[in-house]
């Protein structure tokens, strides 16, 4: 469903990804691992666009993103041609970017209304069931300053569903909220790869990664270091840079 062949990225001199492949198959849950400034972060949003790439290219479910291929070479789709993709991809931040002055309900509603037309009455009965899904259903009518981070980061995965999306980026989605907070996102987390959505997410959760991903990607400097079954990097972990990474984490 994913594949990235060969993407570099750089901001002013400073090469953040050089050169990465990676390809996810539909239904599969992967985990990008690695140190801080690696590029996670950075490659996620190359995916959805919210960075330009430099180089290589960025396949969703067939579609080259961002660019039209002509003859080899690349030009930029129009905006709205990169908004329609984009649609197609739900993302979850680090921080809850909840619209603060709608409520929960109205959260999920806007962009099925506003984008992609949906009659509120169908919206409201998709959000509710979403509410209910990451069970927020009686938390519909709540402000985001009225819910814990944790209900907030879990409004977010809802509003991202809402959109029906093909693939969920998550980029570190629990770092940001106290640690009694952080299973019940995981475990929203954790649902939503059991339903077959296909997951990447960057995470520094290493029991998700070990219990939930299908495979983890271990990242450093730019490139991909070593990938393959989370119990196989994380237990016996090929290179040094992994072995080093981990040793940090325990
Ligand atoms: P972390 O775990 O800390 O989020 P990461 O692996 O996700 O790290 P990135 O956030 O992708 O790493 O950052 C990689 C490098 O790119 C860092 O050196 C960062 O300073 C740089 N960088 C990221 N975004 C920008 C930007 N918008 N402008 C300039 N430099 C950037």
């Amino acid at each position: 469903l994913v594949r990235a062949v060969n993407v570099t990225k750089s901001f002013h001199d400073n090469q953040v990804l050089k050169g990465i492949d990676i390809d996810v198959h539909a239904g599969e849950v992967v985990s990008l691992l690695g140190p801080s400034g690696s590029g996670k972060t950075t490659f996620l949003r190359c995916i959805n666009m919210l960075e330009s790439i430099d180089g290589g290219r960025i396949f969703v479910d067939g579609e080259l993103m961002g660019y039209e291929d002509r003859g080899g070479t690349l030009h930029h789709l129009p905006d709205k041609a990169k908004a329609a993709q984009r649609r197609d991809i739900g993302m979850v931040f680090q921080r809850f970017n909840l619209f603060p002055h709608m409520t929960a309900i109205d959260n999920l509603m806007e962009a099925p209304v506003q984008v992609k037309g949906l009659s509120k009455r169908d919206a409201r009965e998709r959000a509710t069931e979403l509410l209910d899904k990451v069970g927020l259903a009686d938390k519909a009518d709540a402000y985001p300053a009225q819910l814990s981070g944790g209900q907030q980061q879990r409004v977010a995965i809802a509003r991202a569903l809402a959109m029906e999306p093909k693939l969920m980026l998550f980029d570190e989605p629990t770092s940001a909220l106290d640690p009694e907070l952080v299973g019940e996102v995981l475990n929203v987390m954790r649902d939503l790869a059991q339903a077959g959505m296909t997951m990447i997410v960057v995470t520094h959760e290493m029991s998700f990664a070990r219990e939930v991903c299908d495979r983890v990607v271990f990242m450093d400097g730019g490139v991909v270091v070593e990938q393959g079954d989370p119990a196989q990097v994380m237990v016996n972990p090929q290179h040094e840079r992994t072995r080093q990474f981990l040793r940090r984490l325990t």
